[in-house]
């Protein structure tokens, strides 16, 4: 039945309508033609009764009187009836007298019927007719029947077709016509369609559910639409800040390193183009460091807020500025046609840079340095003029920062050269390269040495010897300097223990530390254990420290220093007058001495704004009872100048520029006799 179901559904239903037609009307045609065949072998049974009837009556005499011959002639007047296969006549004595075969019904298939007739004279029986019926005339009869019954039947076939073709389109029609429809909404997805409804059969329910179907869809599929479209708008809106912020800055809002890049190739087609240059200036707030340890990093963050804004405002709207994180801004400048342009800018950025700032309602200052690389001049890529703006910037940093620079292949060698001792100081203390220089502090009118410093110095293995200048301000960046220093500290407290068996009297020796060891107490330790494993007298060491140590976070240097005074240390200060000069330190801090900064010394015989400051400082430090030293003396002029004000305590070159222990210790041999008393307090 497989084929049978695919076909389709109009074979169908016309295939079904013949196939019933034909059978019901085979059936029908069946019946008729038995119920005929059977009324035509009665009929014939009826007759062929009859005439053995008459038979027996005809054959009486021949019976009678044993005449076949007249007995054959009777029977050969039946040789007509094709009913009649034989008839047999049997006389009185049971023989037969005549008989009768028709050879042609005799061989014919089929049922045969057996008639007998008595032959009866006055009531006695004389012989018998036996007579063999045929039903092959029955048989024909009925053939030409069927025969003639076959044009009815494919007239009937065909009225049938032609019915099942008419109602075929009603049944089917409504069902195609939905197939048709579905198909449709598959293909176009517009659950808008409805098919007709135009019967109240099944398909015309069929029809309604499929409508409802529809409207359920089309109603989820609106839904949806509506909730695809929010949720589109939502993810455009959502792209659109991810590329905002993929090239925008969150804290400024000023484009990002990103923005740059692709900023920095436009310049570069566009400078190309016209044939043109730009400016690439690179910005760093000086000390921004110091900004967010000492105000906490919400302001330092505001600070830089306020310094965008006030950048923005400065610049052309054809140019970019952008923030590359932390303190560090670049500016674009198209379309540079003179260097002066760029000098101006960037001086006009500085002045703006260095008005205070209103932060929290906090009056802060702030200060930038500024590098700047011109395409092509100085680079023929956003890489190299970055990394040349970048070198112009350390240059004005290492100026003394607040300070522009433009770029020149000169410090570039000066930014390997840089780049060399960073690399080489890693090793530097345990390849044994750092060496300890002394230089002695001297009572200037009596010669006394009354202590020395000790200084640092690095032989590199290629560069010779390197002066602290080129490589403390890289060890202080890197945070090498805190090994550094725990060295200097060991083998200082070495030297203390080593020279009181050499020397008459005891030396003490001042080491220089970092402002780094003031963010926590491990310094505190080092010291206590430099001094235990020497077995010093602590007070034989002193510690020298700058200002710029107590700025970050004041209370917490103080604990230090108030732990590292517990341990029986001296504390100087150092570069006294350079820096803040809060006199308030001097009273709130353990310190015992101050140490007058050389570039006073330096204009003491000159400058009299420098002496009057060098007699504040001095009365200063009676006051408060702290032991002075004056750093820097190189004439006899200055040694005097500073003798006159009252000064007593004088280190410089004038006495011995530092050198290493051996050449201190002969020269000290030359000396006065040296001490340990202290009658360097200024009374
Ligand atoms: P500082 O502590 O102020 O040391 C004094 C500096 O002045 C030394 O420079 C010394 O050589 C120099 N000096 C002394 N007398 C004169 C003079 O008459 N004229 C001139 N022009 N200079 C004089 P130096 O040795 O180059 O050290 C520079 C700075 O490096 C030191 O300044 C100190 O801050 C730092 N430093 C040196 N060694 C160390 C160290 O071991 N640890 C730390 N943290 N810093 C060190
Ligand atoms: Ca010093
Ligand atoms: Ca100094």
């Amino acid at each position: 039945m497989r084929w049978f179901k695919n076909l389709k559904i109009n074979t169908k239903v016309m295939l079904t309508v013949m196939l019933v037609t034909l059978v019901s009307l085979s059936i029908t045609a069946s019946l008729f033609l038995y119920v005929g065949y059977q009324n035509e072998l009665d009929k014939t049974l009826q007759r062929l009764n009859i005439e053995a009837d008459i038979l027996a009556l005809n054959i009486e005499a021949p019976v009678l009187f044993y005449d076949s011959t007249a007995a054959e002639d009777i029977l050969a007047a039946y040789a007509l009836d094709k009913a009649i296969v034989s008839i047999q006549v049997i006389d009185g004595n049971g023989e037969a007298l005549a008989s009768y075969t028709n050879a042609h019904s005799q061989n014919m298939p089929g049922e045969k019927k057996h008639i007998k007739r008595d032959i009866v004279l006055e009531e006695e029986k004389i012989g018998t007719v036996s007579l063999i019926m045929s039903t092959v005339e029955a048989k024909q009869h009925i053939r030409l029947m069927a025969i003639s019954m076959m044009p009815l039947l494919a007239l009937a076939l065909f009225a049938a077709f032609v019915l099942s073709m008419f109602f075929r389109r009603a049944i089917t029609e409504s069902i195609l016509s939905l197939r048709d429809l579905s198909a449709k909404v598959a293909k176009t997805r517009n659950y808008s369609l409805r098919a007709r409804v135009d019967s109240h059969d099944e398909v015309g329910e069929l029809s309604t559910v499929f409508n409802s179907m529809l409207e359920t869809v089309q109603q989820r599929d609106s839904q949806l639409e509506s909730q695809v479209r929010q949720r589109t708008y939502e993810l455009e809106k959502l792209a659109e800040e991810f590329r905002h912020r993929a090239f925008h800055d969150a804290l400024t809002g000023l484009p990002n390193r990103a923005l740059l890049n692709e900023r920095f190739n436009l310049c570069i087609e566009h400078a190309n183009r016209v044939n043109n240059h730009f400016a690439c200036l690179l910005l760093d707030l000086d000390d921004f460091k110091t900004v967010n340890d000492t105000k906490g990093h919400d302001f330092g963050d505001e600070l830089i807020k306020e310094v965008a804004y006030r950048l923005k405002s400065i610049i052309r709207a054809d140019d970019l500025v952008c923030r590359l994180g932390g303190d560090e801004f670049v500016i674009l400048l198209a379309d540079i046609s003179d260097v002066d342009i760029v000098d101006k800018l960037a001086q006009k950025v500085i002045d703006a840079v260095s008005l205070d700032f209103t932060v929290k309602g906090e009056l802060v200052k702030t200060a930038v340095s500024i590098g700047c690389a011109i395409y092509p001049t100085h680079g023929n890529d956003a890489v190299t003029l970055k990394r040349h703006a970048d070198v112009a910037m350390y240059e004005a940093k290492y100026a003394g920062k607040n300070a522009y620079r433009l770029f020149s292949p000169a410090m570039q060698e000066e930014v390997q050269y840089r780049a060399m001792i960073q690399e080489g100081l890693l090793g530097a203390i345990d390849a044994q390269q750092v060496e300890l220089y002394f230089q002695p502090k001297v009572i200037s009118s009596s010669g006394q040495v009354i202590g020395c410093e000790v200084l640092a110095r690095w032989f590199h293995p290629t560069e010779g010897l390197i002066p602290p200048m080129r490589f403390i301000p890289l060890a202080e960046e890197t945070g090498i300097i805190v090994e550094l220093d725990y060295y200097v500290l060991r083998q200082t407290c070495q030297c203390i223990a080593n020279w009181q068996q050499q020397l008459p009297e005891p030396m003490p020796i001042a080491v220089n530390l970092s402002g780094r060891h003031f963010h926590n107490f491990d310094i505190v330790d080092k010291i206590a254990e430099a001094i235990e494993q020497t077995g010093i007298a602590p007070e034989l060491l002193e510690i020298e420290i700058t200002e710029a140590v107590l700025i970050a976070d004041p209370q917490f240097a103080k604990q230090v220093l108030s732990n590292i005074k517990k341990l029986g240390v001296t504390i100087s200060l150092d570069d006294f007058g350079t820096g803040y000069s809060s006199l308030n330190y001097l009273r709130a801090l353990p310190i015992d001495c101050i140490k007058l900064d050389k570039s006073f010394v330096t204009q003491v015989d000159q400058s009299e704004q420098d002496k009057r400051l060098i007699k504040g400082i001095i009365s200063l430090s009676r006051g408060l009872q702290l032991k002075l030293v004056a750093e820097g003396v190189e004439t006899k002029q200055q040694l005097q100048a500073l003798e006159v004000m009252g000064c007593e305590i004088m280190q410089g070159f004038l006495f011995l520029q530092p050198c290493p222990e051996q050449s201190f210790l002969s020269w000290l041999n030359t000396q006065p006799h040296h001490t340990r008393s202290t009658p360097s307090v200024v009374k």
